[in-house]
């Protein structure tokens, strides 16, 4: 028997998981509610995403050479000497890049269906099908016509607030709640964001993450995250970041405002039975930077691969063991990444002191190198053992300075 895999959600995570399915000749239904969704994403994506996800130029609205860290103090730190001329940081809109990579998948065989999946039931035998509840839209009604679809195995990429994730009792996450509002500038304080990024740390403008002003294509992206349960403080931390590059913004039209959850660590369970949570639905985005796209999509691309290899293209069905090895392997691979990101966030997001001394930090070249070479290559660089040592000296004086160890 043929394996049957459906795939909910086509954001990245989705997208991808259907690609790498279809490109092994497996049935393989992508399910997306909305197939002009606009997620809303500060959208910076690392230069390996472009190359390992083939994207085309033109995905990109902006390419981001330099970086400015700005602290309580507004002391402004500029980063970016480090790159190499062909090297950026990847600016784009999620409804571009999401409606890319969603097309590819279903340009190599991947199905799609425009639906809402509403219920998962699960089988009570270990071969029975899963049996998928849905609302088809492909009539152009909000409300759908009610479906079901039956498959061997089901992915949840269905991003944070996931059904799937739900139906299979994956267990919850903290999460962050991140706000951004989309301002369309006059030309030349445009001009200024050509191809500039800015990160604004300070307990005005979040009290455990950051704020930003991203450029992309004829606007800006301007928002801040916090995990703080309450609200009415996300308003205040962005009236935060808006006060903090008011000059900057001077003139500005919103032209958008968004809000999302973020989440915070992974669930769980990410594995049960024979459903598979990869991307927001699992928990990959990496603390510290709250980056998720490449992350998301390179996480469905390794579960797809494990289904892949298991299932022999598609001849038989995994079973729960199987796409367990792909948790093992996720973990073996990013396990750190995700342990530094964590300890860098509790360490310097404490207080505007250990902030002052995060930014002081940011202006040593080996510190940006670093850096710049983990975000844009997702390869933890060792440093050689003299500018390792060298790094935490830094470290540790800039933390002493800011007085940033105090109790
Ligand atoms: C304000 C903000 C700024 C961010 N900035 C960045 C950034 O600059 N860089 C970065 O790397 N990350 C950023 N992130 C994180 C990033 O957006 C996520 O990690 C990423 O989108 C995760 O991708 P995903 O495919 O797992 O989920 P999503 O992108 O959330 O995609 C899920 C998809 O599933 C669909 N869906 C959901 N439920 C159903 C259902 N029941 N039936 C059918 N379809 C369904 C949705 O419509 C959606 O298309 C930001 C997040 C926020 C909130």
């Amino acid at each position: 028997m043929a394996l049957r895999v459906a795939v909910v959600g086509g954001g990245p995570a989705g997208a991808s998981a259907a690609e790498t399915l279809a490109k092994a000749g497996i049935e393989t239904y992508l399910i997306e509610r909305k197939l002009d969704n606009v997620k809303p994403c500060g959208g910076a994506i690392p230069l390996c995403m472009v190359a390992e996800f083939d994207l085309p130029e033109n995905i990109i609205d902006r390419k981001v050479r330099k970086m400015k860290m700005i602290s309580p103090s507004n002391v402004e730190v500029n980063i970016g000497h480090t790159l190499k001329d062909d090297e950026y940081i990847g600016m784009c809109r999620r409804e571009v890049l999401d409606g890319f990579m969603r097309d590819r998948a279903v340009s190599l065989g991947a199905i799609l269906i425009n639906g809402t999946v509403h219920k998962l039931e699960i089988p009570s035998s270990d071969k029975g099908a899963y049996t998928l509840h849905y609302a088809d839209h492909s009539d152009g009604s909000l409300e759908g016509t009610a479906k079901t679809l039956k498959v061997d195995l089901v992915i949840g990429a269905d991003g944070a607030n996931s059904r799937i994730a739900k139906a299979i009792d994956a267990g919850d996450y903290r999460y962050a709640i991140a706000f951004q509002e989309r301002i369309r500038l006059p030309e030349d304080k445009m001009a200024y964001y050509e191809d500039l990024a800015e990160m604004y740390v300070g307990d005005d403008v979040s009290t455990d993450f950051y704020a930003w002003v991203f450029p992309k294509h004829d606007h800006v992206a301007v928002g801040t995250g916090t995990m703080s349960p309450n609200k009415a403080d996300i308003k205040k931390l962005q009236a935060g970041i808006r006060a903090r590059a008011a000059k900057k913004l001077r003139g500005g039209k919103i032209i958008r405002v968004e809000a999302h959850p973020i989440p915070e660590h992974p669930r769980p369970r990410r594995v049960v039975g024979r459903v598979a949570l990869v991307g927001d639905a699992a928990g990959t985005v990496t603390k510290s930077s709250g980056e998720g796209i490449y992350f998301a999509a390179k996480s469905a691309r390794m579960c797809a691969e494990a289904i892949v290899e298991f299932s022999e293209n598609g001849a038989k069905i995994p079973t729960e063991s199987d796409l367990k090895v792909y948790l093992k392997r996720w973990d073996k691979k990013y396990g750190i990444t995700y342990k530094v990101l964590d300890i860098l966030q509790s360490v310097f997001y404490r207080s505007d002191a250990t902030r002052e001394a995060f930014v002081e930090m940011c202006s040593d070249i080996d510190v940006q190198k670093l850096t710049f070479d983990s975000y844009l290559y997702k390869t933890v660089v060792p440093a050689n053992p003299l500018v390792q040592l060298k790094i935490t000296a830094k470290t540790l004086g800039s933390l002493i300075r800011g007085n940033a160890l105090a109790p």
